[in-house]
């Protein structure tokens, strides 16, 4: 099978040598002239052109954009507040950050026509706190953008007018969930909110509705409004429409930034072929296909069972390596894509050392609401780091699953899964360096360095 070529959309320009991320560079790029056109259509055609293209959200859930815009209440009378979430924290995840630095304008484009679509005049990026360069760089070109009269009063002689402020977080990965987000920006501790019943299209930021879109999505938007929703759904696979970023880190010959068609490469394609393969004298052991969150998936393993091919039902038997890059071929496998972060281990990781080093970062990053998600990544982390320095004890491995499996769906947040599958699927599929662990470790010498 032929490896396909990358499909840039919004990496479109982000690597030509000399493209700036300044206004005048975007401006000789034929920025904003989708935000133009789109200004002079009615808004409602915006939102059904979005729904129409099929858009999931790239922030990792991927949720349909168009069916969010549809549910937002706009019956209140209400203000509608739009967020861009740029607290992009997911281990592995470097996209949206890569985005910001070096095509701000795309993204304050996307922003502005999504702030048309749904009649928002006021919009937020709220950016991870670790990201005070980024912050720079889209204070700088907001201004840019207010002086040229692309964002604030009466835009481009319109009746319309809407700003965008820049907020930036405090270094707490849970304020990339959308309602510890909207806690944060209101100025208290950012707890999140039980939902439902009411989701921020309801009930948002100050209780108004409140459309929260991630960063690549709204750059999306752009592009779905400049060729139509219908010829965006031509991109990828059907379900899984557009292009996808992948961030692919750790083991491969060629890490870095990938944009391809989404379900059109495969997860060998995109880790042989284009990214190089494995180091020399190594072979892949493991992938975690959509950031730290996402199901660990083990090379050599076999996945099988049906598949909706057009209107049939067929048979799939695969290896990691044949998995197509999409939302739905990486759910059916029981992991996910989630945010694009490919984290590559090859047969040099020792598996426990990597869990260790995840389950850390989640304990250190619970926001302590739910007990089952504070106490149990609290324990997940001591029993992993007492295996990692050689005091585990026989049933460490049998407590940490007991742990692991009283967490997940009994949260306020997604939180309490994302911290529990890691230990889940590192022990259902390497359970046997788990199991041997206690007697094995005490002869080795200290751990690895941390992987991620
Ligand atoms: P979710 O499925 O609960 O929600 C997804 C989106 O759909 C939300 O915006 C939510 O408000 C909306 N939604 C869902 N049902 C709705 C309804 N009935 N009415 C109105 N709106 C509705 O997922 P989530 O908790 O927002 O996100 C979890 C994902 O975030 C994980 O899959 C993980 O991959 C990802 N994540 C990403 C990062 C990052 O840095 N990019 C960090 C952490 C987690
Ligand atoms: Fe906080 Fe964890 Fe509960 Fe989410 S699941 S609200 S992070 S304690």
């Amino acid at each position: 099978m032929s490896v396909p070529q990358q499909r840039r959309l919004i990496f479109a320009h982000i690597d030509e040598p000399g493209y700036t991320n300044d206004l005048a560079c975007y401006l000789k790029h034929g920025g904003y002239e989708v935000m133009k056109k789109a200004f002079a259509r009615p808004p409602a055609e915006l939102i059904d052109e979005v729904k129409k293209s099929g858009l999931r959200g790239r922030g990792g859930a991927g949720f349909p954009c168009g069916v969010k815009w549809t549910l937002v209440d706009r019956k209140s009378g209400k203000p509608i507040y739009l967020i861009v979430n740029a607290d992009e924290s997911e281990p592995g995840t470097f996209k949206d950050r890569y985005i910001m630095h070096q095509d701000p304008h795309q993204l304050i484009e996307g922003t502005m026509i999504s702030c048309f679509a749904n009649n928002v005049k006021q919009a937020y990026i709220y950016i991870r706190g670790e990201m005070p360069h980024g912050a720079r760089i889209l204070e700088k070109a907001i201004a840019e953008a207010r002086a040229a009269n692309f964002v604030g009063q009466n835009i481009l002689g319109t009746n319309y007018s809407c700003d965008i402020f820049v907020h930036r977080g405090a270094g707490a990965y849970i304020c990339g969930e959308e309602t510890g987000l909207i806690e944060s920006l209101e100025g208290k501790r950012a707890n999140p909110r039980i939902k439902p019943p009411y989701f921020p299209a309801v009930l948002g930021l100050y209780q108004c509705p409140t459309i929260v879109n991630n960063v690549e999505t709204l750059c999306h938007v752009k592009h779905i409004a400049d060729m139509g929703g219908e010829a965006y759904t031509r991109i990828g696979t059907p379900n899984n429409s557009g292009t996808r970023i992948f961030c692919v880190s750790g083991h491969v010959q060629r890490p870095g930034y990938y944009e391809f068609e989404a379900g059109k490469i495969t997860m060998g394609q995109l880790l042989n072929d284009v990214c190089g393969g494995p180091l020399p004298g190594r072979t892949f052991k493991a992938v975690i296909p959509g950031g730290s969150s996402a199901k660990v998936m083990r090379f050599g393993e076999r996945y099988k069972g049906k598949r909706k091919v057009g209107a049939e039902m067929v048979d799939y038997d695969w290896g990691v390596e044949d998995v197509p890059m999409d939302f739905d071929s990486l759910g059916m496998i029981g992991t996910m894509g989630g945010s694009g972060g490919v984290i590559v281990m090859d047969d040099t990781v020792n598996m426990v050392e990597a869990l260790a080093n995840i389950n850390a970062f989640y304990q250190h990053e619970s926001c302590g609401q739910c007990t089952p998600c504070r106490e149990g990544s609290l324990w997940m982390k001591k029993i992993t780091s007492r295996m990692v320095h050689g005091d585990a004890r026989a049933e460490d491995a049998a407590l940490l699953k007991a742990v692991a499996d009283q967490i997940p769906g009994r949260t306020i947040c997604a939180f309490g899964e994302a911290c529990s599958w890691p230990t889940q699927s590192f022990l259902a599929k390497f359970g046997d360096e788990f199991k041997g662990y206690p007697e094995a470790k005490k002869t080795k010498a200290a751990p690895a360095a941390p992987l991620i």
